[in-house]
């Protein structure tokens, strides 16, 4: 019997070894956008984390006819009231750099001391399986690592924030860290073992969201 198939919603070849990776041995065909026609992205126009990925892998789910998941992730600051939250990756503008918006947080974080610089990684990944009566059921799983903004980026590995993130129980940033001990500790790894478990344990056609 062939496994059903499950679209990971995301073009990125590095991002679909990743969570791959993240979802080896469940009973689901993984592929990618790059499996399925060039459609454009929808507006993630939600107000949460949660919001903006239920609308990708419901976007995709769709239009594809298929069970899709799709993640949505950002750093949290305490200092700044969250920010920059849902809007990290244009934090310093619609087409900002990495290093743009590294600048950017380290200048609004310039007098705040070393124990008010909290924050956190958050990822949220969203699980929706069309159903045969046309309606679809979502699953949501959320993942984060807690940690301290630094005062001055370090190391070369990762992307993003990662130079400025300081995990708990570590005093070097994801940035000198590298791959194998993030992707132990990591928001997005943490989420996606937490649906790896619900997928496994979870027989398709039996699937309900939960309160459906
Ligand atoms: P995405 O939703 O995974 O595309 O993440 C949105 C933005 O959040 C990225 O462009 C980064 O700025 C930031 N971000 C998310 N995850 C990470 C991470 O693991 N390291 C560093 N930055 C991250």
């Amino acid at each position: 019997m062939s496994l059903p198939p499950l679209l990971i919603a995301t073009t990125s070849a590095h991002k679909f070894t990743e969570i791959a990776a993240f979802l080896d041995g469940i009973p689901w065909q993984l592929k990618s956008l790059r499996d399925f026609p060039r459609i454009d992205a929808p507006e993630e126009n939600g107000d949460s984390f949660e919001a903006n990925a239920i609308i990708k892998a419901r976007s995709y789910g769709d239009r594809f006819g298929v069970a899709c998941v799709a993640d949505d992730s950002g750093l949290v600051v305490d200092a700044l009231n969250g920010a920059p939250g849902i809007y990290s990756a244009r934090y310093a503008g619609e087409v900002a750099t990495d290093h743009e918006n590294n600048e950017k947080l380290l200048a609004a974080l310039e007098s705040v001391p070393s124990e008010k610089r909290t924050a956190r990684f958050v990822c949220c990944c969203a699980l929706l399986i069309p159903r045969t009566d046309s309606d679809v059921d979502a699953h949501v799983e959320t993942g984060t690592v807690d940690g301290h903004i630094a005062f001055e980026t370090s190391g070369a590995h990762g992307f993003g924030y990662d130079p400025l993130f300081i995990p708990n129980g570590h005093d070097k940033s994801f940035g000198e860290l590298g791959p194998e001990i993030k992707s132990t500790i990591s928001h997005r790894a943490q989420a996606f073992r937490k649906l790896r478990a619900f997928l496994a344990r979870t027989h398709l056609p039996d699937f309900r969201a939960e309160g459906a």
